[in-house]
């Protein structure tokens, strides 16, 4: 089974880990650098994407995360974690950094004040079967994409679910419902990648 690493720093780390397990990978939390160089894919969670980029800068972990996402590690990142893959987000707070990694910008807490939670059934590509139960919590949407991203998923008319390569990307947390399937999606292009 592929190794696959949760970017431990904060957020909803516990529950990617037991997502990935039932997915049929081996997982475990990475912190630091010669622990993400153990794994052959990462999942960047869902959180608060600015206390996460400032912590990967204390922890000496955002280089390597760049690097090695730039270098085609395959990555999952769920809401903050989606924040996180993108090349630029819209309405930063100051000094807010991503690790980049898909041809994207992406606008946070997009779903705004009437809608900050809310679920919704999200048919995603690539999928089988019904459609997949989107949580979102003060969800970003991906306000535009490059030539090379596939749409995988839309709600309302925005866009909440992205693939480039080795990377992936949800607005929503599928870790939050019992239904493994976008897990399971991740384990096999991680298995696939090599
Ligand atoms: N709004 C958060 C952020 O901007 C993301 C929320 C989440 O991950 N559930 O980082």
């Amino acid at each position: 089974s592929p190794v696959i690493g949760v970017l431990a720093l904060q957020g909803d780390v516990r529950e990617h880990l037991t997502a990935l397990a039932v997915a049929d990978a081996v997982a475990r939390p990475v912190r630091r650098p010669e622990e993400l160089a153990e794994v052959d894919g990462l999942v960047l969670p869902g959180g608060e994407s600015t206390t996460i980029s400032k912590l990967a800068n204390l922890f000496g972990m955002a280089d390597p995360l760049r690097e090695r996402i730039a270098a085609g590690m395959p990555v999952y990142g769920t809401c903050a974690g989606m924040i996180m893959l993108a090349e630029k987000i819209l309405d930063p707070r100051s000094g807010q950094e991503t690790f980049g990694g898909i041809d994207m910008i992406v606008r946070r807490n997009a779903f705004g004040r009437q809608n900050e939670s809310f679920e919704a059934a999200v048919e995603v590509a690539g999928v089988e079967g019904a459609a997949v139960e989107g949580v979102f919590i003060r969800a970003p949407w991906v306000e535009s994409v490059g030539a090379r991203v596939e749409v995988l998923a839309e709600h309302g008319g925005h866009i909440v679910a992205v693939r480039q390569g080795n990377a992936l990307a949800t607005s929503f947390h599928p870790e939050l419902t019992g239904d493994h399937r976008v897990h399971a999606l991740f384990t096999e292009m991680v298995r696939t990648a090599g």
